[in-house]
Formats: structure tokens, C-alpha cells, sequence
């Protein structure tokens, strides 16, 4: 038998996962300057969290979950995304009480599960991160969060981003133009596609939101949900963009972006990447809105009902810096290698590397003794700025030749010299 990861699954191997430790990283130092805090749940839950948060007609719910039975009858799920649980968290830990940060800011980063189709950045186990914020309906929330988001692309060197926003209003004012969308829809129910057809009824909103080019065509003339907010809504939304506006970031609106999923109301946003790289083809790396309620569906106070967040896949931040030509930072260099000749040089090129460690340097050594001339391939390759080289003669003297590989001039210095401190020698021989 041959042995295969799961379909829509990937293995992250050395020299992709340290792209994904910068990115990780990078997202950490950015969320830390907005005073975000992260908060882990577990990998599953209670399918009730997923189906009262996300909603129960959504994809989500209706043909992407990995649920199961447990060995218990307990009916779980994998989880699918991070806002159901993280506000599950919220408040079964009453992290609206006064000891707490309010608004209580939160990101998370790991693993989501969707059992969908796979394709090209669409997997079944893929990454998000994503932050909430639990406890403030003021614009300026919406507003920060986004720029977290325009942020944190600008610090990974991601530029060719057009960020989009509309709002959904009040849950009252959805519910009226959703009927107002169905009466326009249903005349020409009959050219849609078959999913758009089937979401007529159960999520005719994400209709809007169609790939089909024939639902496009169909979706330009329906009306516009921003024609049927109340005036707090229009108010709320006026502000969001007017406070945009001063901080000099640029968006569109439009009307025709809705969220898939179930619990968004007022501000929602895509950041999306038109990369150079994509061929003109346009790309959501981001995508989140206000979620005033959930809290409450999660028997939460009134008084903390007010959330905004957003999630974004890392599989496709990190294909839209390819296609972004983004460089990271080689990350499998070396400061020293060690050349051990002899097999009797063992112990000593174990202590060596040890000691260049302990000093805090990057060291990596040969241990397949193999002969000179391979070792420093090994070492070029690490980009080694200097090796150690230990043989029988050296050993004998303890000493160690020292080859600075900038310049290629080799000294000796004693092994003492190495143990008692190595940050000396590294330093005299390549500056500090
Ligand atoms: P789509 O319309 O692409 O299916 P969605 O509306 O299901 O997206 P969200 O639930 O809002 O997406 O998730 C937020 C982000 O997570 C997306 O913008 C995308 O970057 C990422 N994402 C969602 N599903 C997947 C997946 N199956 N594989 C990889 N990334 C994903
Ligand atoms: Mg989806």
C-alpha cells in the first residue's frame, strides 16, 4: 500500500514552513501593537456552536463540516472557523466581566476544517488567522480592524490590495430587502444555477455573491441592499467610511458583497489581491464584518453584544506573495559549521557545535563523516560565515583551525578559547 496524506490536505515541509513562521510572526509583532491577545480553543466542538454560529443554511453548515460521533454519542465537529468558538469561549469564561479587556480583543492562528472540493488555495484542512473584537459597536472598532488586516499585508510586502467594503445593516432591515431581492430573483428563477437556485430561498443573499457568469449578469440590476438601511445604519456606515477617509486609506463600496456567512450585520470587507502575478484574476486574502448578536445567541449579555473580526487564509497570503514576488528571508542559514575529520573527531565536533550554541550562535555539523571537501559544500550551502575544522592533529594540540569563508583566511585558535568564549573569537574573526 502506498501511504498518502487526505485529500485537500497539505504537509508543510522545510522551506515553506519558515515562510509560514514569518508569516505567523509577522502577524504576532502587528497584532501585539493593537494590543490583541491570543486566545487558543480546541481543534473541535460541539456541532450546536458551529450551527447557532455560523447559521444553519449556510455551506458551511449544510455540506462542509467534519462532523462525527464520538465514542461517547457526543455529536462534534471539527471546527470550520474561528468566530463560533472563540465566542463560545467568550462567554463560557465571562470574559465580559470587569477584570477583563474591554473591548476584549482577541486573535487566534491555526487550523480550520471544510470538507469542500479542493482546488488551488481551497483545502480541507487550511490556516486562518483572524481576530475578534467582543464588546464595542464604535465605528473606530471596524475601522482598526481593518487596518490590522492593511497592516500586517504591508508588513509582509504584500501591496496589490484593493480593499472592499458595504454594510448589511440591521438584521430588520436584511430580512426586508431579502424579501425585496427574492421578488426580484424569482422571475428569473429559472435561468440561475442550480446553487443559486437552491439558495433562492435559503440564503438568497449569497446569490450576490455568485462565481456563475450567467448569476453575474442577473445579480447587476438587483437592488441594493444599501437602499434599504435605516437611518442608524446609514449613520453607522457614514462613519465607518468618513473615518477611512481620515486615515487615508482607500476602499470601494459595494453593494453587491455580502458575506457567506450567517451572522454578519452593519460593516463587511474583503481585502482583496489583484497580484501581478494572478494574471489579472482577483483573489479575497481577507474577509470579516460586524457580528452584533452572536454573543447574544451564545446566551451572552446584552451589554457585550457588539463583535467585529475577520479571517483570512494563510495558504493564500502566502500564494499571494509569491504572486506578489515577495523574498522572505532565507531562514536556513548557518553562522558556523563544524568540519569534523576522522571519526575519532566525533565527541569533540559534538562538543564544538555545543559551545557555538551555547554562545548563542547558528551552528550545524557533519555527521555521516564524510570527507573534507563535502563538509564544506555543506557549509557553503548553510552560507557558514565560519568553520570549525577539528582532525586527528588538531585534536591532538587542542586546537581548532578557524576559516573565516568571507575571506577565506584560516588561524588556530585553542579549544579553550572556544569553550570559555567562542562570541570572542566569532567576533575578532567577522566583526561584530
Ligand atoms: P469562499 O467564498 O472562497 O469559499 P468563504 O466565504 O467560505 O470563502 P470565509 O469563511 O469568510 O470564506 O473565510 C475567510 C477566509 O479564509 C477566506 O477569505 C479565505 O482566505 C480562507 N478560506 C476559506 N475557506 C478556505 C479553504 N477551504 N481553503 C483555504 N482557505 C480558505
Ligand atoms: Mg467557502
Amino acid at each position: 500500500m502506498k501511504y498518502q496524506k487526505p485529500k485537500g490536505t497539505n504537509d508543510i515541509l522545510p522551506g515553506e514552513s519558515e515562510k509560514w513562521q514569518f508569516v505567523e510572526s509577522t502577524a504576532r509583532d502587528v497584532l501585539k501593537k493593537y494590543d490583541f491577545h491570543e486566545v487558543r480553543t480546541p481543534m473541535f466542538e460541539h456541532i450546536e456552536v458551529i450551527t447557532r454560529g455560523v447559521g444553519e443554511s449556510t455551506d458551511i453548515v449544510t455540506k462542509e463540516m467534519y462532523d462525527f460521533k464520538d465514542k461517547g454519542d457526543r455529536h462534534i465537529t471539527l471546527r470550520p472557523e474561528g468566530t463560533a468558538p472563540l465566542v463560545r469561549s467568550y462567554v463560557e469564561h465571562k470574559l465580559f466581566g470587569p477584570e477583563h479587556q474591554n473591548p476584549f480583543k482577541a486573535f487566534y492562528i491555526g487550523p480550520m476544517f471544510r470538507y469542500e472540493r479542493p482546488q488551488a488555495g481551497r483545502l480541507r484542512q487550511f490556516n486562518q488567522m483572524g481576530i475578534e473584537v467582543l464588546g464595542s459597536s464604535n465605528p473606530a472598532t471596524d475601522v482598526e480592524g481593518i487596518l490590522v488586516a492593511l497592516d500586517f499585508f504591508k508588513r509582509l510586502g504584500v501591496t496589490h490590495t484593493q480593499l472592499v467594503i458595504n454594510s448589511l445593516g440591521t438584521r430588520e432591515n436584511r430580512m426586508v430587502y431579502r424579501q425585496a431581492l427574492i421578488d426580484y430573483l424569482e422571475p428569473l428563477s429559472d435561468q440561475l444555477s442550480d446553487d443559486s437556485k437552491r439558495r433562492l430561498h435559503t440564503n438568497p443573499l449569497r446569490v450576490l455573491d455568485s462565481k456563475d457568469k450567467k448569476d453575474k449578469e442577473i445579480v447587476e440590476n438587483a437592488p441594493s441592499i444599501l437602499d434599504y438601511l435605516d437611518e442608524e445604519s446609514n449613520a453607522f456606515f457614514t462613519e465607518v467610511k468618513s473615518l477611512l477617509d481620515a486615515m487615508g486609506v482607500e476602499y470601494v463600496v459595494d453593494h453587491r458583497m455580502v458575506r457567506g456567512l450567517d451572522y454578519y450585520n452593519h460593516t463587511v470587507f474583503e481585502i482583496m489581491s489583484n497580484a501581478p502575478g494572478f494574471n489579472g484574476a482577483i483573489t479575497t486574502i481577507c474577509a470579516g464584518g460586524r457580528y452584533d448578536g452572536l454573543v447574544s445567541e451564545f446566551n451572552g449579555p446584552d451589554s457585550h453584544d457588539s463583535g467585529f473580526g475577520f479571517g483570512m487564509g494563510i495558504e493564500r497570503v502566502l500564494i499571494t506573495m509569491d504572486a506578489e514576488g515577495v523574498e522572505i528571508p532565507a531562514a536556513n542559514n548557518v553562522d558556523v559549521y563544524v568540519v569534523g575529520l576522522g571519526e575519532e573527531t566525533n565527541c569533540e565536533s559534538l562538543k564544538l557545535a555545543q559551545a557555538v550554541r551555547q554562545a548563542g550562535f547558528v551552528c550545524e555539523r557533519d555527521f555521516l563523516n564524510r570527507k573534507a571537501k563535502a563538509q564544506f559544500k555543506s557549509a557553503d550551502k548553510l552560507n557558514a560565515k565560519l568553520v570549525l575544522i577539528i582532525g586527528e592533529s588538531e585534536l591532538a594540540e587542542k586546537v581548532v583551525r578557524v576559516k573565516n569563508m568571507v575571506t577565506g583566511e584560516e588561524t588556530t585558535v585553542s579549544l579553550d578559547d572556544v569553550y570559555t568564549s567562542f562570541s570572542n573569537v566569532y567576533n575578532n574573526i567577522i566583526g561584530e
